[in-house]
């Protein structure tokens, strides 16, 4: 999109025309540089905010104040004021949700039916974090050495984290940084994607309100190449909570290694779902549509690879084609609208290569497969819920991670064989298993290498349980005790009596 794109109008009370500015130590801020981005809605092209471009200088300055605030003051807020902090925060995220979840809206095209959805798991995330604040505990340890030695632990917060993120959920994947870091009493440099910077921004804001303490939530808007990169390698940082692609992930475990700070990683997947023919397929036709077709296929654990079993496997590809054709795609600020546009023209030539490689290889779309051009829509960067069918496991469309709205149907036999290719992939994040017979369900949930398998549903979330990844799709666990543990560390104290 060109500088010369027209200008949103202002519809949204966020979007004032203003500069947005990056928040560092309690202060809005242009950047050092003076430079500038605009951020553009993916659904009509037009430019809703300039956004100050951070760089390794802004983030120099972040991680100053993080730091000082680390040391500082936030070192001594207790545990319940940080969870009354975190609890207020929940309030103003509930109190401005139709703000927060219309923004995302604006910003990265997902539709309204599911921004608004994200209510709930944004002020759940917020007050999940702000019960954890309090339950925090090292342990007494019975040893063996001879005489009076007495032996515990304690759990102290990692320091300085550095959380880069992805913008396919630019408000949820926020707060899914943002709380475990305050739970356990580190401060935090929040870099936004570059395609969806307003919601970090406008969080940030309400954080302040909440009396977040200046300092200990820094949001720095930039690019990946200079902002993020800067964050990654910065010797001043404790820790990398990154979310995004496995090339990037890559690239932030090298740069981790400057002062071998701690990383988690939350990267892609090729997600299986597995439909036997025993199913019960009145919800398994939907469940395994909405698996990709959610959020325009711009989720990490989509089930992009659907194994259907091969008795069925004509009907139900046809099934899910036709359901395809029933969601309705458009500009996701009109409420019906089901499937918004892709993100950015980068993502829309991925997507739209990635239909023509499926075809030159051999695959029969049976719904969708070209980009959506009629009226309005040539503005925005839309493609229709694909349907492949004929896929064989080597196609390339069956192993590499498109990010798009496309389905690729695979038919097997038998379990065992379906278990071994639903496994051949350098990826783990999720998986699906659609059967009436609780052996296989849990013959699957056992074998398949992922960190999340969904039997009878797909995508289901929640704060308390751990959701995360295997082989190259990551390590480290969001949600659950063991985020927090991610954000700790642990010391060991012998004390000699007698
Ligand atoms: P996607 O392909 O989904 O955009 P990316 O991994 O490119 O995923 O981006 C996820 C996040 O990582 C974004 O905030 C982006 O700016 C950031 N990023 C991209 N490249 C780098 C890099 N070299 N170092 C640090 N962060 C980066």
């Amino acid at each position: 999109m060109t500088a010369h794109a027209p200008r949103a109008p202002a519809r949204h009370p966020f979007l004032d025309g203003k500069l947005k500015r990056m928040l560092i130590d309690g202060k809005w801020l242009e950047a050092a540089s003076g430079k500038t981005f605009q951020s553009i809605n993916p659904a009509t092209g037009e430019v809703l905010a300039d956004v100050a471009e951070g760089d390794a200088e802004d983030i120099d300055r972040a991680v100053e104040a993080a730091r000082r605030a680390f040391e500082g003051p936030w070192s001594k807020v207790k545990p319940f004021e940080r969870q009354a902090i975190l609890l207020k925060f929940a309030d103003l995220v509930d109190q401005h949700a139709d703000e927060l979840t219309e923004l995302d809206t604006l910003d990265m095209g997902a539709p309204l039916s599911r921004t608004r959805n994200m209510r709930r798991r944004a002020v759940g995330l917020l007050r999940y974090y702000a019960g954890m604040a309090t339950a925090l505990h090292g342990e007494t340890i019975e040893n063996s050495l001879p005489g009076d030695v007495f032996s515990y632990t304690l759990k102290e917060p990692v320091g300085v984290v550095g959380a880069i993120i992805p913008w396919n959920a630019p408000l949820t994947s926020s707060l899914w940084k943002i709380g475990p870091a305050l739970a356990t009493g580190c401060t935090v440099i929040l870099k936004p994607a570059e395609e969806a910077p307003l919601t970090p921004l406008l969080l940030g804001q309400l954080a302040l309100e909440a009396g977040v303490p200046p300092g200990v939530l820094n949001v720095v808007p930039g690019y990946g190449e200079t902002a993020g990169a800067a964050l990654a390698k910065h010797m001043g940082v404790d820790k990398v909570a990154f979310t995004g692609s496995h090339f990037t992930g890559q690239k932030i475990v090298q740069a981790s290694s400057f002062n071998l700070k701690r990383v988690s990683l939350e990267l892609g997947g090729k997600s299986p779902d597995i439909v036997f023919a025993d199913a019960d397929l009145e919800s398994a036709v939907p469940g395994a549509a909405m698996a990709v077709f959610a959020n325009s296929g711009q989720i990490c654990s989509a089930g992009t690879r659907l194994f259907v079993e091969r008795k069925i496997y004509d009907e139900f590809t046809a099934r899910v084609a036709e359901f395809s054709k029933t969601l309705r795609v458009g500009n996701g600020i009109d409420p019906d609208v089901m499937i918004g546009p892709l993100v950015s023209q980068e993502q829309l030539d991925r997507v739209t290569g990635y239909m023509s490689i499926g075809r030159q290889e051999g695959a029969n779309p049976l719904s969708g497969g070209e980009r959506m051009t009629d009226g309005d829509m040539a503005k925005g960067y839309f493609v229709p819920p694909t349907v492949f069918a004929n896929v064989r496991d080597d196609m390339r469309i069956a192993q590499e991670e498109i990010f798009g709205p496309v389905i690729s149907a695979i038919p097997f036999t038998d379990i065992d064989e379906v278990l071994g290719r639903a496994n051949n992939t350098m990826f783990g994040l999720g998986s699906g298993v659609w059967t009436r017979d609780v052996n296989k369900a849990h013959r699957l949930a056992r074998g398949i290498r992922a960190g999340s398998v969904w039997v009878n549903c797909y995508q289901a979330m929640d704060p308390a349980v751990p959701f995360g990844g295997y082989k190259m799709s990551g390590y480290g666990r969001e949600s659950g005790i063991q985020h927090l543990e991610e954000y700790l560390n642990v010391k060991a104290v012998w004390i000699k009596t007698g």
